[in-house]
């Protein structure tokens, strides 16, 4: 039987230049080390870009997220303002910096915002 070819390799495809932008992305912003900021955690699976201001909801509105963000980075030549950090660490700064109050709490989570 043939197998389905166009989903599976696009989506593999889109994979891998997903994880060549982040670690473009990361490279930079990590200066080169790939861990996390503040604790030092290694594990990619468990890191991700930070905005160091928390005006992360306002930047994504503005030019999207995931790799339009990642693609908006490197054309705007890697702003300043970006930290890679762990979810643990991401976690501890949004509860020190209240970054939950208004837009990234569970509980709101039933308002759209536009
Ligand atoms: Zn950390």
């Amino acid at each position: 039987m043939e197998k389905k070819r166009d989903r599976s390799n696009e989506t593999i495809w889109n994979r891998n230049r997903w994880v060549k932008l982040r670690t473009k992305v990361w490279n930079h912003y990590s200066a080169g080390k790939f861990v996390c900021a503040r604790c030092g955690y290694a594990d990619q699976r468990a890191l991700s870009l930070d905005h160091i201001e928390g005006n992360g909801a306002e930047h994504r509105r503005r030019v999207g997220s995931g790799s339009n963000l990642y693609r908006s980075l490197i054309k705007e030549g890697y702003p300043p303002g970006f930290q890679v950090l762990c979810m643990n660490c991401q976690q501890v700064k949004r509860h020190e910096n209240n970054e939950n109050a208004n837009n990234e709490n569970p509980k709101y989570h039933g308002r759209v915002r536009t």
